[in-house]
């Protein structure tokens, strides 16, 4: 089934945390429990495990966007030693990571709906694409 929802409504979607299908399931139960379906529509959001891998991208440039403008601000508006910038950039990055993580999530699940990835569970006949085995197949 084709997209129907225009992006920006699935970019307001994915910054309130919301099921890119509906609108209206929360995607996260919590800062860090995401939902495994949506609690209103019921669609599976990560069918593949395998997508936490693909968010951490987002994680990755969220991180390098932190670390970058707090470089700037440490290195042209203060004047601490090297090891204390570096430690000051590293937990700067980390928290961003941290504090983003339920919106990383939420945008990918918009990218993971955006590429078809997202369906009512019975549309979906072979679970990976792949047929199940036949019966005496060696
Ligand atoms: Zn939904």
């Amino acid at each position: 089934m084709a997209t129907t929802q225009p992006n920006s409504v699935l970019m307001r979607r994915a910054l309130q945390r919301k099921c890119p299908v509906c609108g209206r399931g929360d995607v996260f139960a919590t800062h860090f429990r995401m939902n495994r379906t949506c609690p209103r529509c019921h669609v599976v959001f990560w069918k593949d495990p395998g997508e936490s891998l693909g968010a951490m991208y987002l994680d990755y440039a969220v991180a390098t966007v932190a670390f970058l403008v707090a470089w700037l601000v440490v290195a042209f508006a203060t004047h601490l030693s090297d090891t204390l910038q570096i430690v000051i950039l590293c937990a700067v990055a980390v928290g961003a990571v941290i504090i983003a993580y339920p919106w990383t999530r939420s945008a990918w699940t918009v990218l993971v709906y955006l590429s078809g990835g997202i369906e009512r569970p019975r549309m979906r006949a072979i679970r990976g694409g792949k047929e199940p085995p036949k019966a005496g197949a060696a």
